[in-house]
């Protein structure tokens, strides 16, 4: 796939039918997320082709206890060391190993495994997603925000190990299956496609003044609540194209948007031929989670099937960069560069969280990322980060101005709309 990123190894999954070759062993990073649960759906229902060795979570210790039991893993890791207890009561009577605090996430990714599912949500994922490609691990990755915080580090990291980043994410995966191993010199151009979200047909002012519980409803997709505001917003495709130019090494100018309300064609590869291949499948993330698993062979699975003449239509339309603002605020940051992509990151979550706690306004989420990537450059602090580390020095800072920001702009109000 990418070429930065090497072949790699990936052991084989064992079939039904075959039934002699050794089981693909898995660990499982956000395992009681919305990835988290359809990976272990997959695997749950694949007859012994994988073995869950390490699963671990955030700070729900119930619903961590479930899925270790469920999959039978060896060792169950909570990120919040609070929940440490009662993981341990909950797990008790089995033969589980259990731990808590970040370090034991890490510790989870660093299991020895064939394959690591990144599945945590946030820029949390990224030091343990690291530690496991850094490891040799096949990562198959659906956290977007690894990329879009440290792309180069992870990219370089994954050539340097010659292991393989499967992108879990649909728009990704669809790209991967459809260049088909091709080179970026027979491509012209790749397109990613966006649902629209709940807000596609709304007006402006319409958005602006819209809830969070708007916002959660998506209409084609069911995912965790801080990826579901950012499609909402167009903000997911923007850490996508990022995600999508680290991924496959492909410059910015040549990766465009277009929404596509049924979500059926998730990314386009056109070649320098005028041939065009599509990635489709029906809105299922069990879909490209499967072929990651298994990769580069096939599962069986009982993922949603497409059924194209039941849809019957396909439209696609350019995106509204005026309604949905934060698109053009992360294609920005990905050609000024200078870690802009660092700190679009970092100044989304805090501002996403502050929406999701009714603290600002829809618009106001791209207006506060705008602000901390102009703030950035014009403070001359902005800059590529050239490592791992640099890029999480860059993200606490980048998190600690933003939340100043809001907290100086206008709170009384209700609104930053006086940011700007
Ligand atoms: P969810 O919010 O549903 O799940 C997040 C998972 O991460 C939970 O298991 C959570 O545990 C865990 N978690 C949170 N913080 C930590 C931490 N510090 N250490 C370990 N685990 C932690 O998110 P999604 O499953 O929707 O998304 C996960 C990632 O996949 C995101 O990056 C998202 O952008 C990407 N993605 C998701 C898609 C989807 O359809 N959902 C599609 C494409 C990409 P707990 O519940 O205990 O807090
Ligand atoms: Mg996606």
């Amino acid at each position: 796939m990418n070429e930065r990123g090497g072949m790699g190894k990936v052991s084989e999954v064992r079939s039904e039918a075959a039934g002699t070759k050794a089981s693909r062993s898995v660990v499982i990073l956000g395992a009681t997320g919305s990835i988290g649960q359809s990976t272990a759906a997959i695997i749950a229902g694949a007859g012994g082709a994988f073995t869950v060795e390490a699963v671990a979570g955030g700070r729900d210790p119930i619903a961590l206890a479930k899925v270790a039991r469920e999959l039978g893993a060896s060792f169950a890791a909570l990120a919040d060391p609070a929940g440490y207890k009662d993981l341990k009561e909950a797990l008790s009577g089995t033969s589980i190993e259990v731990a808590a605090g970040p370090q034991s996430v890490v510790e989870a990714a660093l299991h020895p495994s064939d394959m690591v599912v990144g599945a945590i949500a946030g820029t949390a994922g990224v030091e343990p997603t690291f530690a496991a490609l850094s490891a040799g691990r096949t990562v198959a990755l659906a956290n977007k925000e690894c990329l879009v915080c440290a792309g180069p580090a992870f990219m370089h990291q994954a050539a340097v190990q010659g292991t393989r980043l499967l992108p879990v994410d649909s728009e990704h995966n669809a790209i991967f299956q459809a260049m088909n191993d091709a080179g970026l010199d027979s491509i012209e151009r790749i397109t990613l496609t966006a649902s629209g979200g709940p807000f596609r047909t709304w007006t402006s002012e319409a958005i602006a003044k819209a809830t969070p519980e708007q916002a959660l409803n998506h209409p084609n997709w069911s995912m965790g609540p801080k990826i579901t505001v950012d499609s909402a917003g167009l903000m997911n495709k923007g850490l996508e194209v990022i995600e999508a130019h680290y991924l496959f090494g492909i410059e910015a100018a040549r990766l465009d948007v277009l929404v596509h309300p049924q979500s059926v064609v998730h990314g386009l590869v056109h070649f320098t031929d005028g041939s065009v291949t599509a990635g489709m499948a029906a809105p299922d993330m069990k879909v490209p989670i499967a072929h990651c698993l298994s990769y580069p062979e096939r599962l069986t699975t009982a993922a949603r099937r497409l059924d194209l003449a039941a849809v019957g239509t396909l439209t696609f339309e350019r995106p509204d960069f005026d309604r949905f603002p934060a698109l053009r605020v992360a294609l920005d940051a990905l050609r000024t560069g200078q870690g802009l992509p660092t700190i679009l990151n970092a100044a989304n979550e805090i501002a996403v969280e502050a929406f999701l706690g009714k603290r600002i306004s829809f618009h106001d989420i791209a207006r506060l990322v705008e602000q901390a990537c102009d703030r950035a450059l014009a403070d001359g602090i902005a800059r590529d980060p050239a490592s791992v580390t640099e890029a999480l020095e860059m993200d606490r800072l980048i998190r600690e101005r933003t939340r100043a920001a809001l907290a100086e702009n206008s709170l009384a109000q209700g609104s930053l709309a006086t940011m700007h």
